[in-house]
C-alpha cells in the first residue's frame, strides 16, 4: 500500500518551481512517491501551447534523476476536458490499495470551489496546498506545505523564450528539448 501525491498541472513547460513543489511534498508529507500528472485539456485555461506528448517528454527530462517522482499520462486516456474528479475515480479504481493526495499551488486553493464536481472530489481525496509567492489561502480543509519562494511560472518562461532571452527557472535539459523541437516559437 503506497501513499502517492498527485501533482496536476499544464506543465507548459515544466520548470524548477514544479520540481521544488515535488521536493517540498516529499520532505513534509509522508508519501512514497509524487506523480506528475499533465492535464490533457485544461478545463480552466487556454489549451496548452505544446502538445501533450511534448509536455510529457519535458516532464521526463525534468525528473530523469529523481527516484521518487514519476509521470502519469492517465489524463490522455479520456477524450474531452480533463476533469480531476473523473481522473481520481479512475486512479482509485485502478489502484484500490493506494492512498492518493492531490497537490496544488497555493494560488489555486481559492479557486477550488469553482472546480467541476468539487464536493464529490473533496470526499474522495485530501488536498494539499503548497505556498507560492503572493498566495495566502484560508481554506482549513486544505493541508498546507511550506515552500521557499520560487518566483517562476510557465507564462514567464514562454514570454522570455518568445523574446529570445535566457529563461530563468528552466533546467538546461528542458531548454535543450525546447530548442531541439522548436517549441514556443512565435
Ligand atoms: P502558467 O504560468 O501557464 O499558468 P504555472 O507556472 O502556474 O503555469 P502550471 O502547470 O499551471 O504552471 O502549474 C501546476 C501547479 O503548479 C499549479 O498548482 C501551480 O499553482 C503550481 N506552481 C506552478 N509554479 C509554481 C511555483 N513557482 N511555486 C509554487 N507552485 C507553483
Amino acid at each position: 500500500m503506497r501513499q502517492i501525491a498527485l501533482f496536476g498541472g499544464t506543465f507548459d513547460p515544466p520548470h524548477v518551481g514544479h520540481l521544488t513543489v515535488c521536493h517540498a511534498v516529499l520532505d513534509q508529507l509522508e508519501v512514497d512517491e509524487v506523480w506528475l500528472m499533465p492535464t490533457y485539456q485544461p478545463p480552466h485555461k487556454e489549451p496548452a501551447r505544446a502538445s501533450f506528448d511534448h509536455r510529457v517528454a519535458m516532464l521526463h527530462t525534468l525528473v530523469r534523476n529523481e527516484e521518487q517522482i514519476r509521470v502519469t499520462t492517465i489524463e490522455s486516456e479520456r477524450q474531452g476536458l480533463s476533469y480531476t474528479v473523473d481522473t481520481i475515480k479512475d486512479l482509485q479504481h485502478r489502484y484500490p490499495n493506494d492512498t492518493f493526495y492531490f497537490v496544488i499551488g497555493g494560488d489555486m486553493v481559492d479557486y477550488l470551489p469553482k472546480w467541476y464536481g468539487i464536493e464529490e472530489l473533496r470526499s474522495l481525496i485530501q488536498f494539499v496546498g503548497v505556498s507560492r509567492p503572493g498566495s495566502l489561502f484560508r481554506d482549513q480543509t486544505v493541508q498546507q506545505i511550506k515552500m521557499e519562494d520560487v518566483d517562476v511560472s510557465s507564462t514567464s518562461i514562454r514570454q522570455q523564450l518568445a523574446q529570445m532571452s535566457q529563461p530563468d527557472g528552466l533546467p538546461v535539459s528542458v531548454l535543450d528539448y525546447i530548442k531541439e523541437h522548436h517549441l514556443y516559437e512565435c
